[in-house]
């Protein structure tokens, strides 16, 4: 007892230690301000990370002292000591705008990763992906664990972007599609130029439509606050079960969705509804 004691105690005085990693590579995906970064970890402490984690940058800022930021991995190895993460720069925030700045070699302060884990729990649900921007970082993190854990698992993944200039990793999907024998995605643009892709509006738009049945599906909803918030409270309206919700906002946290938001998706499920989606909701809300 009294080792076990000790033991967590010194866990703990480590984690809250900064920690160091080097950048090993950046590549500018979009004009539009998105970059993947790739580092090596160069303390002395274990890499360990399931898909859904993130890891605190920190930094202290010239004019705005001490920030800290979390960003979800984009994908690593423990093996290695290595992770990527996806990163938005927004202009107007200071740590996403350093990580813009890094150039290989550069040392960056970190804690973690910590966090949820995506990976699901049940065996058999179709898993849909809704993510808007970086938010297929975690997404692909998945992915790629599940490409060599469970290959025939079923998913669909919908990426809301709003500008053809946002699209970026197509190769990346791709590639991910050969190895997922039961992967398909799509893009959703919510300001297209022209008929590219079919799929055109914000992905709480155009996805509730496209959804058969939701009684065998595990949802996962990341990055703008906005869409977590709306998309989250209308599943939970039609039925589906919290514990098959997975929500992770990147900002705008405190989104509360008007009832008239909510109201909007969920008709859009009904428009469409199936008569097994008519069932799954009246035997779930009964229950
Ligand atoms: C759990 C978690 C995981 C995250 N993972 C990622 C990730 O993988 N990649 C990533 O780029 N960011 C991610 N973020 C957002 C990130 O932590 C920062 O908020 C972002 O990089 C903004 O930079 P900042 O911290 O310097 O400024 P902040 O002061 O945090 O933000 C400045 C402003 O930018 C807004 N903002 C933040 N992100 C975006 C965005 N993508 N689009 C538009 N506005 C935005 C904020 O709401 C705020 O108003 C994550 C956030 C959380 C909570």
């Amino acid at each position: 007892m009294g080792h076990l004691r000790r033991t967590r105690t010194h866990h703990s005085k480590i984690a809250r230690l900064p920690r160091r990693a080097q950048l090993t590579a950046r590549s500018e995906l979009t004009e539009t301000g998105t970059v993947l970064l790739s580092f090596d970890v160069i303390d002395e402490d274990p890499f360990r990370f399931t898909p859904g984690q993130f890891v605190a940058v920190d930094l202290v800022h010239p004019q705005l002292g001490y920030r800290r930021s979390p960003y979800c991995l984009y994908g690593g190895s423990e093996a290695e000591r290595t992770f990527q993460l996806l990163v938005r720069i927004v202009r107007e925030g200071p740590v996403s705008v350093f990580l813009g700045d890094l150039e290989v070699g550069d040392v960056v302060s970190f804690r973690g990763p910590s966090g949820h884990s995506m990976l699901p729990r049940e065996r058999d649900t179709h898993l849909v992906l809704m993510c808007t921007g970086v938010g297929l970082g975690p997404c692909r993190c998945l992915l790629r664990r599940l490409a060599r854990e469970d290959p025939g698992r079923r998913i669909t993944l919908f990426w809301g972007l709003r500008l053809e200039e946002d699209v970026c990793l197509l190769d990346e999907l791709l590639a991910l599609e050969r190895e997922l024998v039961n992967f398909t995605w799509e893009i959703s643009l919510s300001q297209p130029r022209g008929e590219w892709p079919p799929l055109q509006g914000r992905i709480t738009e155009t996805v509730p439509p496209l959804l058969e049945r939701l009684d065998d599906k595990q949802f996962y909803l990341t990055s703008n606050g906005v869409m977590v918030a709306e998309m989250g409270a209308a599943l939970r309206e039609v039925g589906v079960p919290g514990s098959r919700i997975y929500e992770e906002s990147f900002f705008d946290h405190r989104h509360r969705p008007s009832r008239e938001a909510v109201q909007r998706i969920v008709q859009r499920f009904e428009t469409d509804m199936t008569a097994e989606v008519r069932a799954f909701r009246t035997r779930y809300s009964s229950g």
